[in-house]
Parts: C-alpha cells; sequence; structure tokens
C-alpha cells in the first residue's frame, strides 16, 4: 500500500480520530423530549456520524453527548419532529480538525 493511500481513513471510526474536540460545559443541542418520545423509529441515534444520540429506554429519554459532536448538521434536517434547538458551541468550543 502506497504511503499517500495510508493516509485515507476507511472508515468513518477511523476517521473519528482525525479530530479533536474542545467540549464546552453546556450542550449545544437540545432535542424536544416530549417529540422523542412519541418519535418512533428515533433516526437521530442511527444517522449521527458520531454516535452522539442515544435512547436510554430505562430513563424514557434521549441521552445528548454533545462533546462528540462534529457540527454537520445532519440532525438538523434529519430529526423526525425538527426539534432539535441546534446552535454551535459556545467560541473555542467544539470540533476542530487536525492536518498532517
Ligand atoms: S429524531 Fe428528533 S424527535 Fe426523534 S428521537 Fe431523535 S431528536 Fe428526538
Ligand atoms: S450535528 Fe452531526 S455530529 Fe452533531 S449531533 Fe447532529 S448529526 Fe450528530
Amino acid at each position: 500500500m502506497s504511503d499517500e493511500k495510508k493516509l485515507i481513513p476507511e472508515h468513518i471510526d477511523d476517521k473519528l480520530f482525525t479530530v479533536k474536540y474542545n467540549a464546552g460545559k453546556e450542550t449545544h443541542l437540545v432535542p424536544n423530549q416530549d417529540d422523542c418520545k412519541k418519535c418512533k423509529d428515533k433516526p437521530c441515534t442511527s444517522f449521527c456520524p458520531a454516535h452522539v444520540y442515544d435512547w436510554d429506554v430505562e430513563q424514557n429519554k434521549l441521552l445528548v453527548g454533545f462533546e462528540n459532536c462534529l457540527e454537520c448538521g445532519a440532525c438538523r434536517i434529519g430529526c423526525t419532529y425538527q426539534s432539535i434547538s441546534w446552535k454551535y458551541p459556545s467560541a473555542g468550543c467544539g470540533v476542530s480538525f487536525k492536518h498532517g
């Protein structure tokens, strides 16, 4: 395998190693939990590339691991009820991409 090919991640999990996070203290992602309760398929738990959303059966609640958010914006349009309050993390926080 050439050196160039070795640098190209082959899987999203490999790609995630090329980013770093500076997590803020407050979430920048706030789903409407009432909508989440009635959301049948909870697609955010599947399409989010960073696995930010997880449905907790015992708590009957959507857990949000906002610290891992890649700020791709997919959940802004993919949420069944369009009910996620979404904003960029506060200045200096959030994801950054390593180069080289
Ligand atoms: S898709 Fe939207 S409404 Fe459904 S579980 Fe996810 S955040 Fe909640
Ligand atoms: S913006 Fe992208 S990475 Fe962040 S929570 Fe939404 S889908 Fe996941």
